[in-house]
């Protein structure tokens, strides 16, 4: 590799951006990497050293897990000091719950670890993999003084660059899929590259590269709805080994007052099992206590999401019960609080 030119690892997962037609059904699904790079030969101009790893079987997005999480951890784990940057191409639908938890496992990164992908083939005429992914390597190439100038996982789309733990999915059509609600945009993608430096992560640079790898995922979300019935929450509560639990709620943090909604909430909570107050809005913040309809809920113990997304959320609780025994109160305490910028 040419000593100057900033390192850059491409780590295919899978997802759109490399997948063909299948003749037969008229689905689409992964194809090889190595045929995906033949397709860009603009790669070659970039000013930057490329190398390309790839799962061994490419998935579509909707197959991920944390196992899947570990691996692309550890292709970063394993390359880590030989390059400069990591660009990983991952399918959109699951790209903001990778990204998230990516954002925990990956401990004091001082590197940038950019997420790509597309809504159309790299093959398909009009489609937006070139400009997403040759921009995601300029980004993560960016340099001063030798050193990285993002030191974050992010997530690049459509011009965009995004602090991957606060970006969700909200359209499954339009090539502006990801939107970034409660955290403004890292970087924009114009006539130049414009870095939002304010609003970059800095990590604490004294502090070793750590990879975090256990994650507990005896989690349950529900989302609830006007007549939610008392038997499917306590179906849920009922899931053997449970360890928490994040509600989606309505707009600030509001539920229904019921006696037996709370009473459940309040038993489970004695029981040692976290619940973790999320709103359903895309945007704005849970406030426990604004309304009477969530104050029930400070009461009783209940922790509050903040503005963290729901994707953030169940990455965040998988990470924290995957590393020690908390007492109720420390749990708490460190789930309000961020780790890595993915609440405010
Ligand atoms: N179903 C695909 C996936 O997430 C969609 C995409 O790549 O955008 O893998």
């Amino acid at each position: 590799m040419n000593n100057k030119k900033p390192n850059i690892l491409l780590i295919y997962t899978g997802g759109t951006i490399g997948m063909v037609k299948d003749f037969k059904t008229g689905s689409l699904r992964a194809f090889n990497f190595k045929n995906l790079l033949k397709r860009i030969p603009e790669l070659q101009l970039l000013d930057c050293n490329i190398e390309t790893v790839s799962f061994e079987n490419p998935i579509d997005s909707s197959n991920m897990n944390p196992e899947y999480w570990v691996q692309i951890a550890e292709i970063i784990e394993g390359n880590y000091t030989e390059f400069d940057g990591f660009v990983v191409l991952h399918g959109s639908d699951t790209m903001s719950y990778t990204t998230s938890a990516l954002s925990f496992m990956l401990e004091n990164l001082a590197k940038p670890v950019i997420f790509t992908g597309s809504q159309l083939p790299i093959g398909d005429l009009r489609t937006d993999a070139k400009e997403n992914l040759i921009t995601s390597i300029q980004l993560a190439s960016i340099q001063n003084k030798g050193k990285p100038v993002i030191k974050e996982v992010c997530l690049y789309f459509e011009y965009k660059l995004y602090r991957g733990n606060r970006t969700t999915k909200l359209n499954a059509e339009h090539f502006q899929a990801f939107a970034s609600m409660n955290y403004p945009d890292l970087a924009e993608s114009g006539v130049h590259l414009k870095i939002n430096n304010e609003y970059l992560f800095h990590p604490n640079l004294n502090k070793k590269f750590t990879v975090h790898k256990k994650l507990n995922d005896n989690i349950a979300l529900i989302k609830l709805f006007p007549g939610i019935s008392q038997s499917v929450i306590k179906s849920v509560f009922n899931t053997p080994g449970l360890k928490a639990v994040i509600i989606e709620t309505y707009g600030a943090g509001n539920c229904t007052t019921e006696d037996w909604f709370v009473n459940i909430l309040h038993e489970q909570i004695s029981k040692g099992i976290y619940i973790i107050n999320v709103t359903q809005c895309s945007g704005g913040s849970v406030i426990m206590g604004h309304y009477e309809t969530s104050s029930q809920l400070k009461k009783i113990g209940v922790v509050s999401g903040k503005d963290i997304t729901t994707e953030a959320a169940l990455a965040k609780l998988m990470f924290l019960l995957g590393q020690n025994n908390f007492d109720d109160n420390t749990f708490k305490t460190i789930f309000e609080r961020p780790l890595c910028g993915e609440i405010s």
